[in-house]
């Protein structure tokens, strides 16, 4: 084998098709705490054979009316909430972004145009979770916004473009919940779940593990517990990006699989 062979082989190892996840991120104070939860976000991010060349992060809390791409060199962290203590504003994510990987989606993404941003930054959905993954904020980060005026299929659709970053390095999060409901949230310590929570949380397993894609994109059918669980669309959102990146071979594993404030599902996948 000559070196130029060699060189090839070596290249093919290294641009293995990232996987691809979705993490719920529920309270932005994870970000500053240790617990069950922020120790299965630092396990995952252990889990991988390679060291993602980016991170492209879909979170609830960017929407916006059409789509964008955060295309800036040093995007800031935005701590996009209020009534929490002083430690958490105080946290900084100072990973690089990615202005060539931004134009590059801008560019392949061809059913809807996706426009490059460079007002936005970081949000809590993104750096909460990153700062437990990635702590060292070294590896680049982008995030894809959620056009609120679209249903569900166009979401599901458009993240099935994103499929050729993986197969450059870039590891794709969805960040949202399956399972949110502030309005219904219950603050005593430890509270137990609803039962339209636990319900939904486990149709959403076991719709994931049977791929049944459809009837996940069709949430609205799935009675009273989804509506409870989805009063609002974009913490579920993600987790439409992160399965319309399966292929066909690919399985979705399962971690923190617990439940918070009652009302809120932390179940995170994995899918490789
Ligand atoms: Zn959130």
């Amino acid at each position: 084998m000559n070196l130029k062979d060699l060189h090839k082989l070596v290249d093919q190892e290294f641009t293995e098709r990232m996987p691809v996840m979705f993490v719920g991120h529920g309270n932005p104070m994870n970000a500053i705490s240790d617990n069950s939860i922020t120790q299965g976000w630092h396990d995952a991010a252990l889990s991988l054979e390679n060291a993602p060349k980016a991170v492209l992060c879909i979170s609830a809390h960017w929407e916006t009316k059409g789509t964008y791409v955060t295309a800036m060199e040093t995007p800031r962290t935005i701590h996009d909430f209020y009534g929490f203590p002083q430690a958490l504003f105080d946290v900084q994510y100072p990973a690089p972004g990615s202005p060539e990987l931004a134009k590059f989606v801008s560019e392949e993404v061809k059913s809807t145009s996706v426009l490059l941003d460079h007002e936005w930054g970081l949000d809590h959905g993104t750096w909460s979770v990153l700062v437990k993954m990635f702590p060292e904020a070294k590896i680049p980060v982008f995030q894809l916004s959620l056009d609120y005026t679209k249903d569900a299929q166009y979401h599901y659709d458009l993240a099935k473009e994103l499929a050729f970053l993986r197969d450059k390095g870039v590891l794709i999060v969805g960040s949202g919940n399956v399972v949110h409901n502030l309005r219904m949230a219950r603050f005593d310590e430890n509270p137990p779940a609803y039962d339209w929570a636990l319900e939904f949380d486990a149709t959403v397993k076991s719709l994931v593990e049977n791929r049944d894609h459809n009837e996940l994109i069709n949430y609205q059918n799935l009675g009273s517990s989804a509506t409870l669980s989805i009063p609002t669309p974009e913490h579920y959102l993600p987790l439409l990006y992160t399965l319309a990146l399966q292929g066909n071979k690919e399985v979705a594993s399962f971690f923190n699989e617990e439940m918070a404030f009652g009302s809120g599902s932390m179940r995170s996948i994995i899918i490789s």
